[in-house]
């Protein structure tokens, strides 16, 4: 009851507190479900979690499925989306055929005005072109903020990743404990599915889908930073396309820099090579003392 909730305690306090016995519930779950299918996985997930669990939505096909199944299971499962302020008409479009298909309200998350407001007005609306920083900064505002307020006042959460997509996912497992987002639960369902198997379930349930699929787009985001892809490139090779050697990750599913890439102002600091040869050069003239020794320079 609340009258009996200490008022120095945040209202909200996940189910599952971040201890190392929730890890080992965690991973005992992640266990348990790894050859389960993704319906006995929201299944579970629905009765464990609901009405603090969300689906996680950005316009992808994966998250349609998700939809379309959790829907078969409860008609009272929530949706929530991180409306950017930049996402394609069709993405709004899609929302309004969920809600008429499933009668699901879909939860618009937005980013802070004044936030958006202030990095715009110094560096442009398309400050994304200009240099990864920016780019994350953008993506930071835009998503990754939002989407901790969110998580902020959930249980658990359902995204539609899949192992198969990008480097940075081949390690997800079904049920994880989210460390980022307060160590609350992050359920992967689709996480060994194929492409392939997931646009056989969009056919076989006539599930709605995104319009920008049929003009040759296989990863769905932001308008001015998702294009269509090329024959032969990856399914997340539209993801900012103009960026080489980046996690082409937005900090909302990992974090930037797990695989080792840098951000640009990382770049500038770390030595160049030249700096490097000057380095040695200089050791060669005058040994370090053992105490002295450089650090390793990451790769
Ligand atoms: Fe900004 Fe592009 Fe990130 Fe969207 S995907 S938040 S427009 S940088």
């Amino acid at each position: 009851m609340m009258a009996d909730r200490d008022p120095v305690q945040p209202l909200h306090e996940p189910a599952l507190p971040v201890l190392d016995e929730e890890a080992v519930w965690v991973h005992d779950a992640a266990e348990r479900f790894e050859d389960a299918n993704a319906e006995e996985l929201l299944a579970w997930a629905i009765e464990t979690f609901h009405p603090k669990l969300a689906i996680s939505a950005a316009g992808g096909v994966d998250g349609m499925v998700l939809i379309d199944m959790a829907a078969k299971i409860s008609s009272d499962i929530r949706v929530f989306t991180l409306d950017t302020g930049r996402l394609p008409p069709e993405t709004y479009q899609l929302f309004e055929e969920i809600r008429e298909r499933y009668g699901i309200r879909v939860e618009f998350e937005q980013p802070d005005g004044e936030a958006v407001s202030e990095l715009v007005t110094e560096h442009g609306p398309n400050l994304m072109y200009t240099s990864l920083d920016l780019r994350l900064a953008c993506c930071n505002i835009r998503k990754v903020e939002p989407l901790k307020r969110k998580l902020a006042t959930l249980d658990a959460w359902i995204a539609g990743l899949r192992r198969e997509q990008w480097k940075s996912r081949r390690n997800i497992a079904k049920v994880e404990l989210d460390r980022d987002h307060g160590g609350i639960v992050k359920l992967n369902p689709l996480a060994d599915w194929a492409l392939d198997a997931v646009w056989a379930y969009v056919r076989e349930h006539d599930v709605p889908y995104h319009e920008l699929f049929d003009h040759g787009y296989t990863s769905i985001g932001c308008a001015p930073c998702t294009r269509a892809v090329l024959p032969g490139e990856s399914e997340r090779a539209g993801r900012w396309w103009w960026e080489q050697d980046t996690d082409k990750e937005c900090g909302i599913h990992c974090s930037v820099g797990l695989l080792g890439s840098k951000t640009d102002s990382e770049r500038a600091a770390a030595p160049s090579v030249t700096d490097l040869v000057a380095v040695e050069a200089s050791e060669i003239a005058t040994p370090l003392a053992r105490d002295d020794e450089p650090e390793e320079v990451e790769a």
